[in-house]
């Protein structure tokens, strides 16, 4: 349920109502908006019953949420979340470009990738210090000496960092370390990590399950949100099917059926889905048409030597043709839907 206040309720009776959610062991969501407070209800197995609130101070009204996802859901938050990091953001009007290796290799391959991305004045810096591998014998990540590296990447570039944590003990150093903490496909239903996650005072970056319905999507982001962490961003990163001429199938489509559902801000992902350099600039260009808050790209200085995902990943000139042309188109998208996404 949601407990709408009125916009002139004071901090008195907000209090009011959460006290009494959590007399009767529910837990209560804060969700301010821009004229009003309203309290997202959850925990309670069943319908909550409105009539312990519906009188009282400073409440307008008690609505019911009908479907399973309720904080992520724009019936409880109808204004869109923006995830906000001193000056970087995702989502709202800034189309979010967060690009760098896939694996922190070495101090040399980071710093020098990070340059390139700062030269093009992204904000965020993307790289694995914990790599989810299919074979156990393929490169694992640097674990924490590669988050090491990232932390001087922020330091150098002032660049926001972005690091994927495959399990609790990860997740742990990554928060530590991380402006972002990114929660992969393989991990998108390890819910043991997203209530972790969801406990962390840090943007989660959680991307679709390769296998996964809107909904399964919506219901792990539901799970951190649920422990109190609101700040999570989507990435559509494709989707199994029977095509063999990529490696999954970028589901574009996910982009603006998430957004007539949530509040969250979604970014596409053109290199994990495409696993070919030559379709990732073709894709990131979709993706900004598609409307998407921003793009998560793989760049590598020299990828015939990279320990992972060297195939799909940009040299330098390329990433900077690939900036260039998803602004433009993103500039123009991001003004003509204004008015629809809110509407
Ligand atoms: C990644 O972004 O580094 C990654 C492993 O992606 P995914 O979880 O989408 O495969
Ligand atoms: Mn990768």
């Amino acid at each position: 349920m949601l407990i709408v206040m009125k916009p002139d309720a004071s901090d008195h009776e907000i209090q009011r109502v959460i006290q009494i959610i959590e007399s009767v062991g529910l837990k209560a969501h804060l969700m301010p908006g821009s004229n009003r407070m309203a309290i997202g209800i959850t925990g309670n197995p069943g319908p909550v019953d409105p009539s312990p609130f519906a009188d009282l101070p400073g409440v307008s009204e008690c609505v019911r949420v009908t479907k399973p996802y309720k904080l992520v859901s724009r019936e409880l938050r109808p204004e869109r979340t923006v995830i906000r990091l001193g000056e970087a953001q995702i989502g709202g009007d800034e189309f979010a470009i967060i690009a760098g290796v896939c694996a922190v290799e070495s101090r040399e391959q980071t710093l020098m990738t990070a340059a390139a991305v700062a030269e093009m004045g992204c904000r965020f810096f993307r790289g694995g210090a914990f790599k989810p591998r299919t074979s156990p014998y393929a490169f694992q990540g640097l674990g924490e000496e590669g988050l090491k590296i990232l932390s001087e990447v922020r330091e150098q570039y002032g660049l926001k960092i972005v690091t994927e944590a495959t399990d609790e003990p990860a997740l742990d150093l990554v928060e530590r370390y991380a402006d972002v903490i990114q929660i992969g496909t393989r991990n998108m239903q390890n819910f043991s990590l997203l209530r972790r996650a969801g406990q962390a005072r840090k943007p989660v970056l959680l991307k679709r399950g390769m296998a996964s319905t809107i909904e399964e999507f919506l219901l792990a982001a539901e799970y951190i949100m649920s422990e109190g962490n609101y700040q999570v961003i989507l990435c559509e990163r494709g989707v199994r099917t029977f095509a063999n001429h990529t490696r999954f199938t970028l589901d574009l489509s996910l982009v603006p059926a998430i957004q007539g559902i949530s509040h969250l801000p979604i970014i596409v992902d053109p290199s994990h889905s495409t696993g070919k350099r030559e379709k990732v600039i073709p894709l990131a260009r979709a993706g900004a048409a598609v409307g998407a808050d921003g793009l998560l790209v793989d760049v590598h200085p020299y990828p015939e030597r990279a320990l992972c995902d060297g195939p799909q990943a940009l040299v330098f000139d390329m990433f900077r043709d690939m900036v260039q042309q998803v602004r433009a188109i993103a500039e123009i998208v991001k003004i003509h839907m204004e008015e629809g996404i809110t509407k």
